[in-house]
């Protein structure tokens, strides 16, 4: 049986179609060819090369190009109104509210704009921790680490614990550790992804009663 949930932040507790990932996606193209002196498109394919290996352009920057500057990097990535787009969703906040368990959020991006985007969408105070990029050393998902360390943080098994996120590689990172992963496809780009997906959010209820054998 489900005892937590742990939710992605971007493109998981808001649409997709606000845009907002998809600019701040640009910006980190940017600020990695503006450090590297490549332009953006050679930048973009590099990046590419070490997906694998990395869960977020900065730990690939850090890792293998030097990078340290992270605050103006993220200054840069994360404008102070990155998030006026974003509306309150207060249907959100009242389903999420209704859930029968814990809720946790697990983020690749930094706490200042996961709190920033909580506090437009009006989801402030529903979850009992925030684990951050900052939180885990800037090793991002899908690393098992990042998920098991956030795992004995909340005292909570995988088997145990349903995690959303839009991002096929890192659910089914969490499903790699034993846990119940779940991909939020909301505009159907991965009709072939072969385990557990959702459209939409409010769906996780289907997976509440998912048992330990999976
Ligand atoms: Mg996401």
């Amino acid at each position: 049986m489900i005892q937590r949930l742990l939710f992605d932040l971007d493109n998981t507790l808001y649409s997709a179609r606000f845009g907002l990932e998809e600019k701040v996606a640009q910006r980190i193209i940017q600020y990695a060819a503006q450090y590297l002196r490549l332009s953006p498109e050679e930048t973009a394919a590099l990046r590419k090369k070490g997906e694998t290996r990395y869960g977020t352009t900065l730990e690939w920057l850090i890792a293998e190009k030097g990078f340290a500057d992270i605050e103006d990097y993220y200054r840069a990535v994360h404008p102070k109104n990155e998030a006026d787009t974003l509306p309150p969703d207060p249907e959100l906040r009242s389903f999420l509210e209704a859930l029968p368990c814990p809720k946790a959020i697990l983020t690749n991006s930094n706490r200042e704009h996961a709190d920033l985007v909580l506090g437009k969408l009006g989801l402030e105070g529903l979850f009992t921790h925030i684990f951050d990029i900052r939180w885990n050393g800037f090793k991002g998902k899908p690393r098992p680490e990042v998920f098991l360390r956030a795992l004995d943080t909340l005292g909570t098994k995988p088997e145990d614990t349903l995690f959303v996120d839009d991002y096929p590689r890192y659910a089914e990172g969490f499903l790699a550790i034993g846990g119940k992963g779940v991909l939020l496809d909301e505009f159907d780009e991965h009709p072939d992804y072969p385990h557990p997906r959702i459209r939409k959010l409010e769906e996780v209820t289907r997976f509440l009663e998912w048992g330990a054998s999976g």
